[in-house]
């Protein structure tokens, strides 16, 4: 595509091998992938400010005269300090330089120059140290900072920055992105984009060069889900045929509400279309995700299909295995369980009876997809709280089969729009209601003093047979003054349920001793359980009615809401107590939006404004490739424009193989190349 994508940086002057090593070291290597880094920050000498106005203990660019130069002086062995009187209308200010007399040579009286450092000193006597100086025609603008290795400095960057732009602008190379895309979203062209990011004269060129370079990186990752999203159409053989499911619904102890329906027959439709399935199915806590799954699974097993459940934890993995085998063993379907802690008699058993076609539906963990791993005739996959999967994981699990279906169950919800641009290589259907009769979880945040009242209402509750959860952030106390798991249970186990069974639960315990805990909660054997987040996800104990959260503060709001999902899903009146020491006013205000909403979309609409997108993407941020300068959560109104136009562009191009596209195939092939080998 670019001819300065095969020169190498060698190429380049002042380029030798050490300093092509350190460049290795970032990951360049040609003038092009110089081009691509981009600086971290800027230093603005675009608009000075008075010496009079600069402020003391803040960076500052001025322009400035230098009026005198002292005589340097060493002040003790290896330290030379220099200094210069400088000027402008408002007042003078001391240039102090250590030891770098290169920079103070450099420094001519009389002569105008631009400086940009830290301002010290006092009102009387400022100072600036160690300034960056330019001449003051050089008319620089913005000088760009990189972030750099050890040993290569920004001097040499800018240096050898100039000579790839004034390569790249030489080759006069077609810009990637078609002139009529960039004339409809008013971009600039890549040549000037490159000059204006490294080089801006001002925040607003800046500007530009950034939305045109932020826009080129979010439209070849939506055109290269897109292209997933088509690649993946390939036909299947695996056809439903069998669509009754009456007796299936006849098992079941209660009715499908209408939400879950609907997305049954999406999933039906998607099934017969002869490609294979590909949707996430994206509900609030509760909202019964599982028996949606169920209803596939049942469909495609009495089609001869064999059927795999992939959960990321033991005990969420055992517990769709009981709830499953209970449901589909009356029904004539054959299931087994398939997890890490299982031992390897046990295992190659239940492998052999998947590979001899002896088992319908398999449940499990990871294990699934171990190479030893295989199935007679898997025709639908499904994969339970998505995000704990990359996306390679759930890859290998279709290998498996012949293009089986796949289905994905979200853990959390995430605001739509969001959803339809991190997911693009799914189609996703919304589960937006909760089952008839569930009632609200009250929800009350409190402050630590009145404790002793919550832990009184949770005895209550085990008097009239109920169970209880309580979680703490950590597992051992954290200096900061959170209560750790272990030794609040112990606490609670001599005091104020010395009456009472309490077990404690996390991750650092092995998944046997795990599993054996969640169970005997489950059996109701253990009445208050004490634990730290491992009971996040999916957990399903309907006689446990209270969720009482220490340290609330400390988590997420989506995460909060996630674990109270873990009540309420009986037909017991439920509560969630979230206790706090330190809330801050902010805090206040986050706990408040969790007593006030229930509706898990909105909670996490709030989440990702009050939290802003770092941290509500957090690990989220897995199976996506690395921006160079793309920020999902800032650029969120770019993505979403991208998203269509990806769209309509592999609508009507698939491989992006015409002549105009071919720049976009190269950007798309850029940015992808690590992660699908198919693009
Ligand atoms: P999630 O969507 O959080 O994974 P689950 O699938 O675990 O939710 O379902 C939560 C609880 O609701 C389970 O106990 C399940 O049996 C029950 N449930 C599911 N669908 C319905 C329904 N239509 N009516 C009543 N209860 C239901
Ligand atoms: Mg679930």
């Amino acid at each position: 595509m670019f001819d300065v994508c095969s020169i190498s940086l060698k190429e380049l002057r002042g380029v030798g091998k050490k300093r092509f090593e350190l460049y290795h070291r970032l990951g360049i290597e040609t003038a092009y992938a110089l081009l691509r880094f981009y600086p971290r920050s800027y230093l603005d000498f675009s608009r000075p400010v008075l010496i009079s106005q600069a402020q003391i203990g803040e960076y500052a660019a001025l322009r400035v005269l230098i009026a005198k130069k002292q005589r340097p002086f060493a002040v003790r062995k290896g330290m030379t300090i220099m200094k210069a009187q400088a000027i402008d209308s408002s007042g003078k200010i001391t240039i102090v330089i250590y030891n770098n007399r290169f920079a103070f040579e450099k420094l001519v009286e009389g002569k105008e120059y631009l400086l940009y450092g830290k301002v010290g000193g006092n009102l009387l006597q400022r100072e600036i140290n160690s300034p960056v100086c330019l001449s003051a025609d050089e008319n620089c603008g913005m000088q760009p900072v990189y972030s750099l290795t050890e040993g290569l400095t920004s001097n040499m960057v800018i240096t050898n920055m100039k000579e790839a732009l004034l390569l790249f602008d030489r080759e006069n190379a077609e810009d990637p992105l078609p002139a009529a895309l960039r004339e409809e979203h008013e971009l600039m062209t890549l040549g000037e984009a490159l000059h204006a990011i490294h080089f801006p004269k001002n925040q607003t060129q800046r500007q530009r060069a950034h939305r045109r370079l932020v826009f080129e990186e979010l439209l070849s990752w939506q055109m290269g889900l897109a292209m997933i999203k088509e690649q993946k159409k390939l036909r299947t053989n695996v056809l439903l045929r069998e669509e009754n499911l009456t007796p299936f619904l006849q098992a079941l102890p209660f009715t499908l509400t209408d939400a879950q329906k609907k997305v049954i027959d999406e999933c039906i439709v998607d099934c017969k279309k002869g490609v294979p399935m590909n949707r996430l199915v994206q509900g609030d806590v509760g909202s019964g995700k599982t028996m949606v799954a169920a209803a596939l699974i049942y469909l495609i097993c009495k089609s001869g299909y064999q059927a795999a459940l992939m959960a990321p934890t033991e005990v969420l993995a055992l517990q769709h295995y009981e709830t499953l085998k209970k449901l589909f063993t009356p029904l004539g379907l054959h299931v087994s369980s398939l997890t890490g802690s299982m031992n390897r008699r046990e295992k190659d058993f239940v492998k052999w009876q998947l590979a001899a076609g002896k088992v319908d539906l398999a449940v499990g963990t990871h294990a699934l997809v171990q190479d030893s791993t295989s199935f007679a005739s898997l025709g639908l996959v499904i994969t339970d709280e998505q995000h704990r999967f990359g996306v390679a994981q759930r890859e290998k699990l279709s290998e498996k089969g012949n293009h089986p279906h796949t289905m994905v169950m979200s853990a959390t919800p995430i605001p739509r729009t969001l959803a339809l641009i991190l997911y693009g290589d799914l189609d996703i259907s919304f589960i937006h209601a909760l089952p008839a009769g569930r009632q609200k979880i009250a929800t009350y945040a409190i402050g630590s003093s009145i404790r002793g009242r919550a832990l009184k209402y949770i005895r209550d509750a085990l008097d009239r047979g109920r169970q209880a959860y309580i979680v703490c952030p950590n597992i051992e106390d954290s200096e900061r003054g959170s209560i750790g798991a272990i030794s609040y249970a112990k606490a609670l186990k001599k005091g104020p349920f010395r009456d009472y069974t309490v077990g404690i639960l996390h991750s650092k315990m092995n998944a046997k001793d795990k599993n054996d805990i969640m169970f005997a909660f489950k059996r109701g054997e253990i009445q208050l359980l004490v634990s730290t987040t491992v009971i996040e996800v999916g957990v399903d104990v309907p006689n446990a009615v209270i969720m009482m959260i220490e340290n609330a503060e400390l988590f997420g709001l989506s995460q909060l809401h996630q674990l109270r999902g873990r009540v309420g899903r009986g037909k017991h009146a439920s509560t969630c107590i979230l206790v706090s020491s330190f809330a801050s006013p902010e805090n206040k205000v986050r706990l408040k939006t969790l007593c006030e909403t229930s509706d898990g979309f909105a909670i996490a609409e709030k989440d990702l404004q009050l939290r802003g997108p770092g941290d509500f993407f957090g690990r989220r941020q897995h199976g996506l490739p690395e921006f160079k300068i793309a920020d999902i959560g800032h650029d969120i109104q770019i993505l979403e424009c991208t998203r269509s136009l990806a769209a309509d562009i592999i609508v009507s191009d698939p491989n992006l193989s015409r002549p105009e596209n071919a720049g976009m195939a190269f950007l798309v092939h850029d940015l992808f190349h690590s992660e699908y080998s198919v693009l």
